[in-house]
């Protein structure tokens, strides 16, 4: 049995972590539930699931949900709240996918507590992957993927060391523009971009799909997550979504992790390490899927994968300004400020403004990640 916290509860990978705590009575149960601001849906997943303590970002729906629940559950609020979550005495492993840079903090907090952590909010390894990962070291925890695709690597790895590998593959369905001109670029409307052809996530990374600026992301952490350096992280665009990552080994032998696109599947994984416990939910038929492919990734129209490989040759604090002015940059195009193709153009020219500083104290990258903020923002349409 695991006692699991899970941070961004009432999102996309909090309903996925639900559905396999309820899949697996025996195995997981949820200790603690941390949501932003939908108290309705936290409410309800307190009376399903009885949580030891929960938490929310609004102090006013922490009384809220005090008034509700009674003396059953304890009730934080805030980023205090998200703190204490993450080192509840029982908790063995905290899984953090809260979208943006809120669950940094936790998630350092977590490690120096001692628990293991399941990470899928990707911002904590792109900004601080170094500082995370010499934490988890010097703690003795491990550090576990959610995504899909380091879940497929780690799957593939099996504990093979750096040295026996070539390169990594990340797979990339190529979003919903993967055959789009790039003369269109320029007219994709926000609710284009939303749709994504073989995942249903929440908003910002559904636009990051499109962009590819999730793949940039996924291959920081990649870089960080299996302590190789970027030049051994490659890019492949598989349509299909079936092929989850790949792992190149020194010898020519690729091994990749395959099944149909659910997120029940890596976080099961993650929360159940290192066994492999039964369950119906994923059915992958081959046959039905008939064939895989793969192409190389286009960076004309997709320059997100090279702005990452540089944020992370450089390193330092350029990472977390390429996350930071990425997330504005998909704010304010969701708010119809900027154009679809001017996202990246946006991120490329912060990026070219920061002077990064190598090996960043967290004070550093937060205040790097400030400074992209406000300089992304500058570039919206008045
Ligand atoms: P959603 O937008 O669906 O959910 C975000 C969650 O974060 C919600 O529960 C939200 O609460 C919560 N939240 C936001 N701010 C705070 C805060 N300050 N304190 C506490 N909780 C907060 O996002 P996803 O679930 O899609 O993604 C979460 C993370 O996982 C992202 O970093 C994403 O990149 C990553 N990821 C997602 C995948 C997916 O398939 N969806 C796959 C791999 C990684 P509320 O709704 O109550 O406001």
């Amino acid at each position: 049995m695991k006692n699991v916290v899970l941070l961004g509860c009432t999102g996309s990978i909090g309903a996925s972590t639900l559905k396999v705590a309820g899949d697996l009575p025996d195995r997981v149960r949820l200790l603690g539930l941390a949501a932003g601001n939908n108290v309705e849906l936290l409410l309800e997943q307190t009376r399903q699931h009885r949580p030891e303590a929960i938490s929310i970002s609004d102090p006013e729906k922490a009384r809220t949900l005090r008034d509700a629940l009674g003396t059953s559950t304890e009730v934080y609020a805030g980023p205090e709240g998200l703190l204490r979550l993450a080192t509840l005495p029982a908790a063995d492993i905290v899984l953090v996918a809260i979208v943006g840079t809120a669950g940094l903090h936790p998630a350092l907090a977590a490690i120096r507590a001692g628990k293991d952590i399941a990470v899928a909010s990707k911002e904590i390894l792109v900004m601080a992957g170094e500082i995370v990962m010499r934490e988890a070291e010097k703690n003795g925890v491990r550090v576990l993927a959610v995504d899909s695709e380091h879940s497929a690597i780690f799957q593939c790895l099996d504990g093979k060391p750096a040295a026996s590998v070539r390169r990594l593959w990340l797979t990339a369905s190529g979003g919903p523009f993967r055959t789009t001109p790039k003369a269109e670029f320029a007219s994709i409307t926000v609710e284009r971009a939303l749709k994504h052809p073989s995942w249903v996530m929440g908003r910002k990374i559904t636009i990051d799909s499109a962009t590819l600026f999730n793949k940039g992301l996924e291959m920081i952490e990649a870089r960080w997550l299996f302590g190789l350096d970027i030049g051994r992280v490659g890019v492949i665009v598989h349509p299909q979504s079936v092929v989850h990552s790949m792992v190149e080994f020194v010898d020519g032998s690729i091994l990749a992790q395959l099944s149909t696109p659910d997120m029940c599947l890596p976080i099961q994984y993650a929360l159940t390490y290192p066994d492999r416990v039964p369950s119906e939910r994923v059915q992958t038929r081959l046959p039905q899927i008939g064939s895989l492919t793969f192409e190389e990734p286009d960076p004309e129209r997709f320059p997100a994968l090279n702005l990452a490989r540089h944020a992370a040759q450089v390193g330092g604090t350029l990472p977390a300004v390429f996350n930071a002015a990425n997330e504005i940059a998909v704010d304010i195009f969701c708010n119809r400020q900027i154009r679809f193709d001017q996202i990246p153009d946006v991120v490329a020219q912060v990026m070219r403004q920061h002077t990064p500083q190598p090996h960043p104290t967290l004070d550093q990258i937060l205040a790097a990640d400030a400074w992209a903020r406000e300089a992304a923002l500058r570039h919206r349409a008045p």
